[in-house]
């Protein structure tokens, strides 16, 4: 089972898994303590340090998930992104980032960078030539995500580190949206690779967790500032997270189905004006998508023709649910306008190709045909609303 060519499903379901030596239980054991006895200097158990034994058990499904040696798993997403950023960046030093980031990972990098001294550039395009122009001297990480949100562009992973390696500059990414069954980065060369494990990883929409994979050394210098900081994850939260990706590879699979099958529904549907899926071959980013891509993931946004108000449009859905949240079994959708980007200013909104009426669909599970007559009602009674206004 631990051979390279162990099938995706079967590490989601068995690697890292603790046997119940007493009681021979089909699942891993859950061990709550928070108090260890010490059994040698090198070896001292104690949450914080991420070594419990569950801790070290999904360390390594999350690493074979991600094709990366070694990985540490934390309280959040974000814990797991600036502690990684931190680790590798120190004053003086100068990093790329996207443009078109999770918000919160602009905000740490907006609000917090420059107290540590440590220089950054936004790129604004998902062009090689864009974070090309914007390496200096001192540039130590090239930081990006794909597909992005909300608009799911995508960026060119081998372009970017070839790019990288040339200049001897670290690359990572947060592969949050694609999740490991769709993309698997550190094969097509990037360096580290970060979750919020609160999206796909989990699933439930009942976990809040963060993941970084990466080198053995990689991750030791990672820990090192991790248990300083403090961001691990708790060992219940922890049994939970193993116990979700058991079903990882079935949950995204049919998501991906799912997603493909409303985007093109969607794309062809009188009432929509525009579709952002890079699955569909009207996506500009499609031919990057297909080659660095197994599957095209499960979320995607759209805009309603003029004239069709997008609030209303939410609030006349019954099965899908409005959320501030992604990627769980349920379907989801939100206003990027009125929620994610609603920091930006309306020019910067503007500038990412972000319009009001957008909306982000996180397809679930469900059967595409009630997902299909969910929208289609709520088109209708707004349309109808519309008439009588
Ligand atoms: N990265 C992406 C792409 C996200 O969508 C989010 C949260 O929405 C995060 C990182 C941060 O994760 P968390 O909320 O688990 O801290």
């Amino acid at each position: 089972m631990n051979s390279k060519n162990t099938g995706f499903n079967t590490i989601c379901t068995h690697i890292g898994e603790i046997e119940d030596k007493q009681f021979k239980g089909a699942i891993s054991p859950i061990y709550l303590s928070t108090s260890y006895a010490f059994e040698d200097v090198d070896i001292k158990r104690y949450p914080r340090y991420f070594n419990t034994p569950n801790q070290e058990a999904l360390c390594k499904k999350i690493a074979r998930l991600e094709k990366g040696e070694s990985s540490l798993i934390f309280g959040s997403g974000m814990a797991a992104i600036s502690t990684t950023l931190l680790a590798f960046l120190r004053k003086g030093d100068h990093i790329v980032l996207q443009r078109t980031l999770y918000g919160g990972t602009v905000n740490l990098v907006n609000e917090e960078f420059s107290k540590y001294g440590i220089e950054y550039s936004f790129v604004d395009s998902q062009d090689i030539s864009g974070f090309e122009e914007k390496i200096k001297e001192n540039t130590k990480v090239i930081y990006i995500e794909t597909p992005s949100n909300p608009l799911l562009t995508i960026t060119d992973i081998k372009a970017i580190s070839e790019l990288a390696k040339k200049k001897g500059i670290i690359t990572m990414i947060d592969n949050t949206f694609a999740s490991p069954v769709n993309q698997n980065p550190i094969e097509l060369g990037i360096d580290i690779v970060l979750h919020s494990a609160t999206k796909y990883l989990g699933g439930h929409s009942d976990i809040l967790a963060g993941a970084v994979v990466s080198s053995e050394k990689n991750i030791e210098q990672i820990f090192h500032l991790a248990k300083n900081l403090g961001g691990s994850l708790s060992d219940f939260t922890v049994w939970m997270l193993e116990r979700s990706i058991k079903t990882l590879g079935l949950r995204v699979k049919q998501q991906n189905k799912n997603a493909k099958k409303m985007a093109k529904w969607l794309e062809k549907h009188e009432d929509i004006e525009a579709v952002y899926y890079p699955g569909l071959k009207s996506h500009p980013d499609y031919e990057i998508a297909k080659k660095q891509m197994k599957g095209f993931g499960g979320m995607l946004s759209f805009e309603l023709k003029k004239g069709l108000d997008a609030s209303k449009f939410q609030k006349e859905l019954k099965l899908i649910k409005s959320s501030m949240s992604l990627a769980g079994v349920e379907s989801t959708i939100l206003s990027p306008t009125l929620t994610s980007h609603a920091l930006l200013t309306e020019e910067e909104r503007e500038h990412q190709g972000i319009k009001d009426g957008l909306l982000r669909f996180s397809v679930g599970i469900e059967e595409k045909e009630d997902l299909i007559s969910d929208i289609q009602q709520a088109l209708e009674k707004i349309k109808i609303l519309e008439l009588e206004h």
